[in-house]
Protein backbone atom coordinates (compact mmCIF):
# COMPACT_ATOMS: atom_id res chain seq x y z
CA UNK A 1 0.00 0.00 0.00
CA UNK A 2 1.15 3.56 -0.65
CA UNK A 3 0.92 5.63 2.31
CA UNK A 4 1.51 9.43 2.16
CA UNK A 5 1.27 11.52 5.56
CA UNK A 6 0.32 15.08 6.00
CA UNK A 7 0.56 17.46 8.72
CA UNK A 8 0.02 21.05 9.09
CA UNK A 9 3.28 21.55 10.58
CA UNK A 10 5.13 19.91 7.96
CA UNK A 11 2.65 19.15 4.92
CA UNK A 12 3.33 15.93 2.74
CA UNK A 13 5.84 13.59 4.31
CA UNK A 14 7.92 11.35 1.77
CA UNK A 15 5.82 8.65 -0.03
CA UNK A 16 6.54 4.59 1.59
CA UNK A 17 4.76 1.52 -0.07
CA UNK A 18 5.03 -0.94 2.56
CA UNK A 19 2.55 -4.49 3.09
CA UNK A 20 -0.76 -3.67 4.55
CA UNK A 21 -0.64 -3.77 7.97
CA UNK A 22 -3.46 -5.77 10.01
CA UNK A 23 -5.65 -2.42 10.46
CA UNK A 24 -8.91 -3.11 12.29
CA UNK A 25 -10.41 -0.06 9.72
CA UNK A 26 -9.34 -1.20 6.14
CA UNK A 27 -8.25 1.42 4.03
CA UNK A 28 -10.93 0.05 1.59
CA UNK A 29 -13.96 0.31 3.94
CA UNK A 30 -17.07 1.26 2.28
CA UNK A 31 -17.57 3.79 5.78
CA UNK A 32 -14.07 5.53 4.39
CA UNK A 33 -14.96 5.50 0.20
CA UNK A 34 -18.89 5.75 0.38
CA UNK A 35 -19.67 7.36 3.74
CA UNK A 36 -21.32 4.20 4.68
CA UNK A 37 -21.21 5.41 7.95
CA UNK A 38 -23.12 6.80 11.36
CA UNK A 39 -22.40 8.19 14.58
CA UNK A 40 -23.92 9.07 17.63
CA UNK A 41 -23.06 11.61 20.65
CA UNK A 42 -24.27 11.25 24.36
CA UNK A 43 -22.94 12.22 27.09
CA UNK A 44 -22.52 10.78 30.70
CA UNK A 45 -22.77 13.18 33.69
CA UNK A 46 -21.19 12.77 36.95
CA UNK A 47 -23.80 14.14 39.08
CA UNK A 48 -23.57 16.19 42.37
CA UNK A 49 -24.01 13.21 44.59
CA UNK A 50 -20.86 11.12 42.54
CA UNK A 51 -23.17 9.04 40.59
CA UNK A 52 -23.02 8.95 36.75
CA UNK A 53 -26.09 9.36 34.96
CA UNK A 54 -26.99 9.19 30.67
CA UNK A 55 -29.45 11.28 29.49
CA UNK A 56 -32.69 9.88 27.84
CA UNK A 57 -30.32 6.92 26.16
CA UNK A 58 -33.04 4.89 24.95
CA UNK A 59 -33.80 7.88 22.44
CA UNK A 60 -30.08 7.49 21.08
CA UNK A 61 -30.30 3.68 20.48
CA UNK A 62 -33.44 4.34 18.72
CA UNK A 63 -31.85 7.01 16.44
CA UNK A 64 -28.79 4.93 16.00
CA UNK A 65 -30.85 2.23 14.50
CA UNK A 66 -32.72 4.36 12.12
CA UNK A 67 -29.46 5.77 10.74
CA UNK A 68 -28.24 1.77 10.52
CA UNK A 69 -31.20 1.06 8.71
CA UNK A 70 -30.60 4.06 6.13
CA UNK A 71 -26.96 3.96 6.02
CA UNK A 72 -27.08 -0.23 4.64
CA UNK A 73 -29.85 0.57 2.36
CA UNK A 74 -28.11 -1.13 -0.91
CA UNK A 75 -26.88 2.40 -3.18
CA UNK A 76 -26.51 2.49 -6.62
CA UNK A 77 -22.79 2.83 -7.89
CA UNK A 78 -22.35 -0.85 -8.12
CA UNK A 79 -21.70 -0.48 -3.92
CA UNK A 80 -22.58 -3.54 -2.30
CA UNK A 81 -24.83 -3.99 1.07
CA UNK A 82 -22.19 -3.72 3.62
CA UNK A 83 -21.32 -7.56 4.93
CA UNK A 84 -19.65 -6.59 7.88
CA UNK A 85 -19.03 -3.74 10.54
CA UNK A 86 -17.46 -1.96 12.67
CA UNK A 87 -19.01 -0.79 16.28
CA UNK A 88 -16.49 2.10 18.05
CA UNK A 89 -17.30 3.55 21.49
CA UNK A 90 -15.02 6.54 22.43
CA UNK A 91 -14.28 7.34 25.70
CA UNK A 92 -13.62 11.01 26.01
CA UNK A 93 -13.85 13.69 29.52
CA UNK A 94 -15.63 16.65 28.50
CA UNK A 95 -15.46 19.19 31.27
CA UNK A 96 -18.68 21.10 32.40
CA UNK A 97 -19.31 22.78 28.85
CA UNK A 98 -21.14 25.99 30.30
CA UNK A 99 -19.66 27.61 33.78
CA UNK A 100 -22.40 30.08 34.69
CA UNK A 101 -21.49 33.50 33.29
CA UNK A 102 -20.41 31.87 30.21
CA UNK A 103 -23.24 31.67 28.03
CA UNK A 104 -22.05 33.51 25.26
CA UNK A 105 -24.21 34.69 22.39
CA UNK A 106 -22.99 32.91 18.66
CA UNK A 107 -23.83 35.04 15.55
CA UNK A 108 -24.92 33.14 12.12
CA UNK A 109 -24.01 33.42 8.73
CA UNK A 110 -27.41 32.97 6.39
CA UNK A 111 -27.16 31.85 2.45
CA UNK A 112 -29.09 29.50 0.62
CA UNK A 113 -25.94 28.77 -1.56
CA UNK A 114 -25.19 26.01 0.80
CA UNK A 115 -27.47 23.48 1.79
CA UNK A 116 -27.41 20.84 4.56
CA UNK A 117 -30.08 18.51 3.64
CA UNK A 118 -32.61 18.10 1.50
CA UNK A 119 -36.10 16.25 1.01
CA UNK A 120 -35.64 12.18 0.39
CA UNK A 121 -31.83 12.55 1.29
CA UNK A 122 -30.29 11.61 4.67
CA UNK A 123 -30.58 14.82 7.12
CA UNK A 124 -32.80 12.97 9.29
CA UNK A 125 -29.77 10.46 10.01
CA UNK A 126 -26.57 10.91 11.94
CA UNK A 127 -24.43 9.67 8.96
CA UNK A 128 -20.99 10.97 8.41
CA UNK A 129 -21.56 12.08 4.88
CA UNK A 130 -24.15 14.90 6.35
CA UNK A 131 -21.17 16.60 7.99
CA UNK A 132 -18.09 16.47 6.15
CA UNK A 133 -19.82 18.31 3.23
CA UNK A 134 -20.97 21.06 5.69
CA UNK A 135 -17.43 22.03 6.67
CA UNK A 136 -16.79 24.47 3.96
CA UNK A 137 -19.45 26.25 4.44
CA UNK A 138 -18.93 26.31 8.24
CA UNK A 139 -15.14 27.82 6.79
CA UNK A 140 -16.78 30.54 4.69
CA UNK A 141 -18.95 31.64 7.64
CA UNK A 142 -16.24 31.87 9.92
CA UNK A 143 -14.35 34.10 7.23
CA UNK A 144 -17.30 36.73 7.01
CA UNK A 145 -17.02 37.10 10.69
CA UNK A 146 -19.86 34.28 11.56
CA UNK A 147 -19.81 31.31 13.97
CA UNK A 148 -22.21 29.13 12.55
CA UNK A 149 -24.27 28.49 9.89
CA UNK A 150 -27.92 29.24 9.70
CA UNK A 151 -29.08 26.09 7.41
CA UNK A 152 -32.13 27.76 5.14
CA UNK A 153 -33.97 25.37 2.89
CA UNK A 154 -35.72 26.21 -0.27
CA UNK A 155 -37.12 28.95 -2.20
CA UNK A 156 -38.22 30.77 0.34
CA UNK A 157 -35.71 30.78 2.62
CA UNK A 158 -36.89 28.49 5.26
CA UNK A 159 -34.69 28.17 8.90
CA UNK A 160 -34.09 24.66 9.56
CA UNK A 161 -30.84 24.04 11.91
CA UNK A 162 -28.02 25.80 12.73
CA UNK A 163 -24.47 24.31 13.00
CA UNK A 164 -25.20 20.98 14.32
CA UNK A 165 -27.95 21.93 16.19
CA UNK A 166 -31.92 21.99 16.26
CA UNK A 167 -33.26 25.53 16.02
CA UNK A 168 -35.60 27.47 18.58
CA UNK A 169 -37.83 30.78 17.72
CA UNK A 170 -39.44 32.51 21.17
CA UNK A 171 -41.49 35.16 19.30
CA UNK A 172 -45.19 36.59 19.24
CA UNK A 173 -46.38 34.92 16.10
CA UNK A 174 -47.99 36.33 13.23
CA UNK A 175 -51.69 35.58 15.06
CA UNK A 176 -50.41 37.68 18.57
CA UNK A 177 -49.55 34.55 20.49
CA UNK A 178 -46.48 33.57 22.54
CA UNK A 179 -45.26 30.29 20.29
CA UNK A 180 -42.19 28.60 20.67
CA UNK A 181 -41.58 27.15 17.72
CA UNK A 182 -39.23 24.41 15.75
CA UNK A 183 -39.20 23.41 12.31
CA UNK A 184 -40.90 20.10 11.75
CA UNK A 185 -39.53 16.39 11.42
CA UNK A 186 -40.09 16.78 7.82
CA UNK A 187 -37.05 14.49 7.29
CA UNK A 188 -34.77 17.49 6.67
CA UNK A 189 -34.18 18.14 10.50
CA UNK A 190 -31.78 15.88 12.74
CA UNK A 191 -34.31 14.60 15.51
CA UNK A 192 -32.22 15.70 18.37
CA UNK A 193 -32.77 14.31 22.11
CA UNK A 194 -32.37 18.10 23.38
CA UNK A 195 -34.82 18.88 20.77
CA UNK A 196 -37.81 16.40 21.76
CA UNK A 197 -36.59 17.10 25.54
CA UNK A 198 -37.44 20.78 25.04
CA UNK A 199 -40.37 20.67 23.24
CA UNK A 200 -41.65 17.73 26.14
CA UNK A 201 -40.52 20.23 28.78
CA UNK A 202 -42.48 23.08 27.24
CA UNK A 203 -45.62 21.45 26.45
CA UNK A 204 -45.68 19.94 29.82
CA UNK A 205 -45.27 23.31 31.01
CA UNK A 206 -48.48 24.95 29.22
CA UNK A 207 -47.40 28.55 29.91
CA UNK A 208 -46.82 29.53 25.90
CA UNK A 209 -48.08 27.95 22.52
CA UNK A 210 -45.73 25.28 21.58
CA UNK A 211 -45.20 24.56 17.38
CA UNK A 212 -43.67 22.72 15.03
CA UNK A 213 -43.85 24.70 12.06
CA UNK A 214 -42.19 26.23 8.89
CA UNK A 215 -40.26 29.25 9.79
CA UNK A 216 -38.88 31.18 6.55
CA UNK A 217 -36.36 34.23 7.00
CA UNK A 218 -39.32 36.73 5.81
CA UNK A 219 -41.61 35.93 8.96
CA UNK A 220 -38.56 35.74 11.06
CA UNK A 221 -37.14 39.59 9.40
CA UNK A 222 -40.78 41.10 9.72
CA UNK A 223 -40.78 39.52 13.26
CA UNK A 224 -37.88 41.73 13.95
CA UNK A 225 -39.24 44.70 12.25
CA UNK A 226 -42.02 44.55 14.90
CA UNK A 227 -39.99 43.87 17.88
CA UNK A 228 -41.74 40.30 18.21
CA UNK A 229 -38.68 37.97 18.75
CA UNK A 230 -38.06 37.52 22.14
CA UNK A 231 -34.91 34.61 21.85
CA UNK A 232 -33.64 32.29 19.66
CA UNK A 233 -31.32 29.43 20.08
CA UNK A 234 -29.42 26.55 19.23
CA UNK A 235 -29.99 23.07 20.99
CA UNK A 236 -27.85 20.04 21.07
CA UNK A 237 -26.07 17.63 23.66
CA UNK A 238 -22.78 19.60 22.83
CA UNK A 239 -24.31 22.73 24.76
CA UNK A 240 -27.93 21.67 25.29
CA UNK A 241 -29.14 25.60 24.77
CA UNK A 242 -26.79 28.13 22.79
CA UNK A 243 -28.37 31.77 22.44
CA UNK A 244 -28.29 33.57 19.15
CA UNK A 245 -27.47 37.16 19.00
CA UNK A 246 -26.42 38.27 15.08
CA UNK A 247 -27.64 36.98 11.73
CA UNK A 248 -25.84 37.75 8.87
CA UNK A 249 -28.31 37.50 5.58
CA UNK A 250 -28.26 39.35 2.54
CA UNK A 251 -25.32 41.60 3.20
CA UNK A 252 -27.21 42.79 6.46
CA UNK A 253 -26.45 41.99 10.26
CA UNK A 254 -30.10 41.30 11.67
CA UNK A 255 -29.56 41.52 15.58
CA UNK A 256 -31.65 39.35 18.15
CA UNK A 257 -33.00 40.74 20.79
CA UNK A 258 -32.24 37.00 22.97
CA UNK A 259 -29.58 37.98 25.13
CA UNK A 260 -31.39 41.85 26.29
CA UNK A 261 -34.45 39.01 26.75
CA UNK A 262 -32.37 37.57 29.76
CA UNK A 263 -32.66 35.22 27.48
CA UNK A 264 -35.06 33.97 30.09
CA UNK A 265 -36.73 31.01 28.64
CA UNK A 266 -33.13 29.75 27.11
CA UNK A 267 -32.10 29.75 30.68
CA UNK A 268 -34.74 28.10 32.26
CA UNK A 269 -34.27 25.43 29.86
CA UNK A 270 -30.56 25.10 30.59
CA UNK A 271 -31.35 24.72 33.90
CA UNK A 272 -33.82 22.26 33.82
CA UNK A 273 -31.88 20.54 31.49
CA UNK A 274 -28.92 20.52 33.67
CA UNK A 275 -30.65 20.00 36.99
CA UNK A 276 -32.01 16.53 35.47
CA UNK A 277 -28.10 15.57 34.20
CA UNK A 278 -26.47 16.28 37.07
CA UNK A 279 -28.74 15.16 39.31
CA UNK A 280 -29.84 17.84 41.29
CA UNK A 281 -33.54 16.88 39.97
CA UNK A 282 -34.62 13.39 40.15
CA UNK A 283 -36.59 12.75 36.87
CA UNK A 284 -36.86 8.97 34.94
CA UNK A 285 -35.45 10.85 31.77
CA UNK A 286 -31.99 10.37 33.73
CA UNK A 287 -31.06 6.53 33.75
CA UNK A 288 -28.23 6.04 36.43
CA UNK A 289 -25.34 3.87 35.26
CA UNK A 290 -24.40 1.37 37.97
C1 LIG B 1 -26.71 15.68 16.73
C2 LIG B 1 -27.38 16.78 16.01
C3 LIG B 1 -28.34 17.61 16.63
C4 LIG B 1 -28.66 17.55 18.10
O1 LIG B 1 -29.09 16.32 18.55
P1 LIG B 1 -29.02 15.94 20.09
O2 LIG B 1 -29.53 14.56 20.15
O3 LIG B 1 -29.87 16.92 20.82
O4 LIG B 1 -27.58 16.07 20.49
C5 LIG B 1 -29.00 18.56 15.85
N1 LIG B 1 -28.71 18.72 14.55
C6 LIG B 1 -27.78 17.97 13.93
C7 LIG B 1 -27.52 18.21 12.48
C8 LIG B 1 -27.08 16.98 14.64
O5 LIG B 1 -26.16 16.26 14.03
Amino acid sequence: MLTIEWSLASGWEKPYIKPLENLSLHPASSSLHYAIELFEGMKAYRGVDGKIRLFRPTLNMDRMARSARRATLPPSLGVKKPTKALLYVILSPVGPYFASGSFNPISLWADPKYVRAWKGGTGDCKLGGNYGSSIYAQQEAMELGCQQVLWLYGEDHQITEVGTMNLFLYWINEDGEYELATPPLDGIILPGVTRQSILDLARNWGEFKVSERYITMSDLTAALEENRVKEMFGAGTACIVCPISKILYKGKHLHIPTMENGPQLTTRFLNKLSDIQYGREDSDWAVLVS
